[in-house]
């Protein structure tokens, strides 16, 4: 008889494998990182002979989710100028090019990587800096190393920024002290391919990508400059194998389906994606190139994301949560109610995204996005143990005898995981992560924030003068 390393027994499991399959009351098996059975109880034998075992009665079993979008930094800048609108990203910038080092970047990460898994995230994808840091690799470095501290399966990623190019970035060094550096649309190429080159798989489950701020027609630059980032994104992504992850809008599918259609791939994943035309839909159906659709970003606020029509066309799509400043969470369950409120809210008719897809575009539709559905999204035998666990015996979840997907959907939250497997590592277990002390990761993301504050010397931004005021309508 084989000897498993983890046994999960008594467990309502939900596989969201083709069938969506659920098994009310079942076990999971895992062995060498990976599941190596699964099904109903009555059919286990041999419990004692798994190197641990641990009882689920009164808990869901689901595949980790998977976070195809969010931007490394944005932690530590939550809710700085929430009040700023349309100035937001230029803060966003400053703080991200002059007003931050290192250490910030890696405790920034272990800190989000922190977050996501207590909210059941065991794959997660960041962007670094809100558009993106390209001045050297460093920050991406950061950001995988403090992920892969915590545990998380972790995607990072730079490219071209949003312009006037050249840009200028501040260096600093462990003593304090900086250097202004220069990077062209050029160096901006080169370090997004050394970053690819030299990242790829140097940290546990961590690996680096391509992710410009923006593809397609940037509004601030001319054809020629847009069709040569739009091409060389592409280009290294392709050479390396590895996602090609940005933000587009409207027009944006178009021209480069006109300028250079080889970069419209299911490689290739569109964060907001609002304001596309029938015709734009109709290329991103064609050619699979994937939708990230953020519920609550204020890009979806102004534009109005078209999901439900992307979806019935057929069009890849996935849920995100595009975190987490300014006002953003990385808890998933959120969005997946999130996206359900908003798009049938836009329709009027309360059918829409019903709860068991809300799962898969939170699980399988983006493993397939990262190319990795082939192990991990589902609970499949053979698939990479990526397993969380849900407390259900809560006054808002029990009785959970009926509807168990609905019931999560709906009521769940993410402080409802209690358990988390990566790989078949139990990386928190009954809320607490398991390789980390979560203070010491609290007085280091708090040294980097005091740093950065400092450093940006501008009070306004924690100001909201609408914040306390009882009579903002009047
Ligand atoms: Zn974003």
């Amino acid at each position: 008889m084989m000897k498993y390393d983890l046994l999960l027994i008594n467990g309502t499991i939900i596989t969201v494998d083709d069938e969506n399959r659920v098994i009310p009351d079942g076990y999971i098996a895992v062995k060498n990182q990976c599941i190596a059975a699964i099904g109903e109880m009555k059919e286990l034998q041999g419990v004692s002979d798994a190197e641990r075992v641990m009882d689920m009665q009164g808990h869901a079993i689901l595949p980790g989710l998977i976070d195809a979008h969010g931007h490394g930094g944005h932690c530590l800048i939550r809710t700085l100028g929430e009040h700023y609108d349309a100035q937001w990203d230029a803060m966003a910038e400053h703080i991200y090019y002059f007003c931050v080092d290192e250490d910030f970047w890696y405790n920034e990460a272990m800190l989000a990587a922190s977050e996501r898994i207590k909210f059941g995230t065991t794959t997660a994808v960041s962007m670094i800096g809100s558009t993106p840091r390209v001045d050297s690799i460093e920050a991406v470095e950061a950001n995988l190393a403090g992920s892969a501290e915590v545990g998380i399966r972790q995607f990072s990623g730079i490219g071209f920024a949003d312009g006037p190019w050249p840009k200028t970035a501040r260096q600093y060094k462990k003593d304090g002290s900086f250097v202004d550096v220069k990077v062209s649309l050029e160096d901006a190429a080169a370090v997004t391919e050394a970053s690819v080159k030299e990242l790829r798989g140097k940290y546990p489950r961590a690996t680096a990508i391509v992710a410009p701020g923006r593809m397609g027609r940037r509004p601030e630059m001319n054809d020629e400059e847009n069709i040569f980032q739009n091409k060389a994104m592409a280009r290294i992504a392709g050479d390396y194998g590895v996602p090609l992850h940005t933000h587009a809008f409207g027009g944006d599918v178009k021209f480069m389906h006109e300028t250079s259609p080889e970069v419209l791939t299911p490689a290739i994943s569109l964060s907001h994606s609002t304001g596309y035309s029938d015709e734009e839909m109709d290329i991103l159906k064609e050619t699979g190139a994937f939708v990230i659709h953020g519920p609550t970003t204020y890009s979806n606020v102004m534009g109005h994301c078209k999901v439900v029509e992307m979806l019935e066309r057929g069009i890849n799509l996935a849920v995100v949560t595009d975190g987490t400043a300014p006002d953003r969470s990385y808890d998933l369950w959120r969005d997946m109610k999130n996206v359900q409120l908003l798009q049938r809210y836009r329709k009027k008719d309360n059918g829409f995204i019903p709860c068991g897809l809300a799962l898969r575009l939170v699980t399988i539709e983006p493993a397939k996005l990262l190319g990795i559905d082939y192990m991990t999204g589902s609970l499949e035998v053979g698939k990479k143990a990526d397993i969380i666990t849900v407390n259900v015996m809560q006054p808002h979840l029990a009785p959970f005898k009926v509807m168990p997907i609905q019931r999560l959907v709906y009521h769940a939250m993410g402080q409802d995981v209690d358990n988390v497997i990566i790989e078949g590592e139990i990386v928190m277990e009954n809320r607490v992560l398991t390789r980390i002390d979560e203070s010491k990761i609290f007085a280091e993301a708090e040294k980097s924030f005091d740093l950065m504050l400092q450093r940006l010397g501008r009070k306004d931004v924690l100001e909201n003068p609408n914040l306390y005021s009882l009579n903002q309508y009047e």
